[in-house]
């Protein structure tokens, strides 16, 4: 029986599932048993829509429509949590079960912090990552990196530092390292992204530290909570799923892994933060200065409600009507989340005029968090 703390390789022994799953679906063979035993009324994932670069996210509530959503998408770089509060009226009456990225769990317990969600009633399977890239951008890369029609490809995957792809006559691979350093690659949040493994999930689910025989063919779990092993030990009773010890030198490798994604965060934190450097406040005016007042930065936030309700209705110091909005409608927003921002680049990925939104919103978070560091002062900022 595993309990907290305990790490497994977990697989499921559904062949419908196996087929589709990214590395031995273990996340969807325990979502067939969270359904199937009545642990959730409901399952919350994301599924290929059109095409790979289409991310949907879908509530499932038959275990047989699971198999659908076995996969990993990396252009899917929705947030979950919030739709949940805004659809599904934030869990209070249904229980859900959500496959999470770190910014999905931590979107979760910001919307707790402020009882938009009962995570009571919230069951999370997280995924490791290494990051996500945005669909449009991902096309532009395919096509001037790869040399591939993006409509060609079929499958995309992240493996061993690289993303690779396959596609209608072959298949190609190309560094991260080499696409990021021309501008391609994961977002620009992602890659200063430092919640890599999310053990605040009831169970943390990835191929790091998966070697041997079981290599593509088994997940690693980590096991976070009392629901989480819950989930687990139902599921290997219900022979769903099966698990073995994992290899030892595998654990040392995740952690060596893990560590190495740490100090890749850090570096990009040190190059985008230096770059703003001083002039932080003048490089908000000048980029807001292009602000259309969609309103979408707003209302995808995670941390953001109370400011979106007074920046809407309009106040003394935002007047209603004036385009672009004076910097007051920026200024209130950022203060306004400034303890909070979780870095997950929703309000930059989806505005519309292309302005960094989520850079100066997480330089503001880890600033004043160096504040709480006093030992390292400013190194906490850069590093
Ligand atoms: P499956 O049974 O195939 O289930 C996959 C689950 O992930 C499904 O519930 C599906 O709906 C959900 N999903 C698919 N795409 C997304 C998405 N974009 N956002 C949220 N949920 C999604 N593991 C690592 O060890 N290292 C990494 O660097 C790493 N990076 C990842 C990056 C992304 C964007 C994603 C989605 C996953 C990443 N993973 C990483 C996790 C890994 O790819 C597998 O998801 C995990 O090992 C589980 O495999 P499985 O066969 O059990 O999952
Ligand atoms: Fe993954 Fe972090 Fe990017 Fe979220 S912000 S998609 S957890 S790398
Ligand atoms: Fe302005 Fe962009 Fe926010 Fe829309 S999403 S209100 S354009 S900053
Ligand atoms: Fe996410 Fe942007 Fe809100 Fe920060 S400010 S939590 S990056 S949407």
């Amino acid at each position: 029986m595993a309990a907290k703390g305990d790490m497994v390789y977990a697989w499921t022994n559904d062949a419908e599932i196996a087929k589709k799953a990214e590395l031995g679906g273990a996340v969807t063979g325990l979502w067939k048993h969270a359904l199937e035993s009545k642990m959730v009324d409901a399952v919350f994932a994301i599924q290929k829509g059109k095409d790979l670069y289409d991310a949907q996210p879908v509530l499932i509530t038959k275990a047989a429509d699971l198999k659908n959503t076995a996969g990993s998408l990396h252009c899917g770089t929705l947030l979950l949590p919030k739709l949940i509060k805004k659809y599904f009226d934030g869990a209070k009456t249904m229980k859900i079960g959500v496959t999470v990225k770190g910014c999905d769990v931590m979107a979760f317990y910001e919307l707790a912090k402020r009882k938009q969600i009962n995570l009571d009633n919230i069951v999370m399977i997280g995924v490791n990552c290494g990051g996500s890239v945005s669909p449009i951008p991902a096309r532009r890369m395919i096509k001037a990196k790869f040399d591939v029609d993006p409509d060609k490809v079929h499958k995309e995957e992240i493996d061993k530092g690289q993303f690779i792809i396959e596609y209608e006559g072959g298949h190609k691979g190309i560094s991260i390292d080499e696409l990021e350093d021309a501008g391609y690659g994961r977002r620009s949040n992602c890659r200063r992204c430092k919640y890599k493994i999310p053990r605040h999930a009831d169970l943390a689910c990835g191929n790091w530290g998966v070697i041997g025989d079981k290599a593509g063919k088994a997940t690693f779990v980590e096991v976070c909570s009392e629901k989480g092993a819950n989930l687990l030990n139902g599921a290997v009773k219900a022979g769903v799923i099966a698990t073995e010890a994992p290899n030892p030198k595998g654990l040392e490798m995740r952690g060596k892994v893990e560590g190495a994604m740490f100090k890749l965060g850090d570096k990009w934190r040190r190059k985008d933060f230096t770059a703003l450097g001083a002039n932080l406040w003048e490089t908000i005016n000048k980029e807001t200065s292009r602000c259309i007042k969609c309103y979408s930065c707003i209302e995808n936030c995670p941390v953001c409600f109370t400011a979106a309700d007074e920046l809407i209705k309009g106040s003394l110091m935002v007047k209603p009507g004036e385009l672009p909005p004076n910097s007051m409608f920026h200024m209130r927003r950022f203060a306004h989340i400034s303890d909070s921002c979780i870095n997950c680049g929703q309000c930059e990925e989806l505005c519309p005029m292309d302005i960094p939104l989520a850079l100066f919103s997480h330089a503001i978070r880890v600033e004043g968090d160096a504040t709480f560091e006093p030992k390292l002062g400013k190194a906490a900022y850069t590093n």
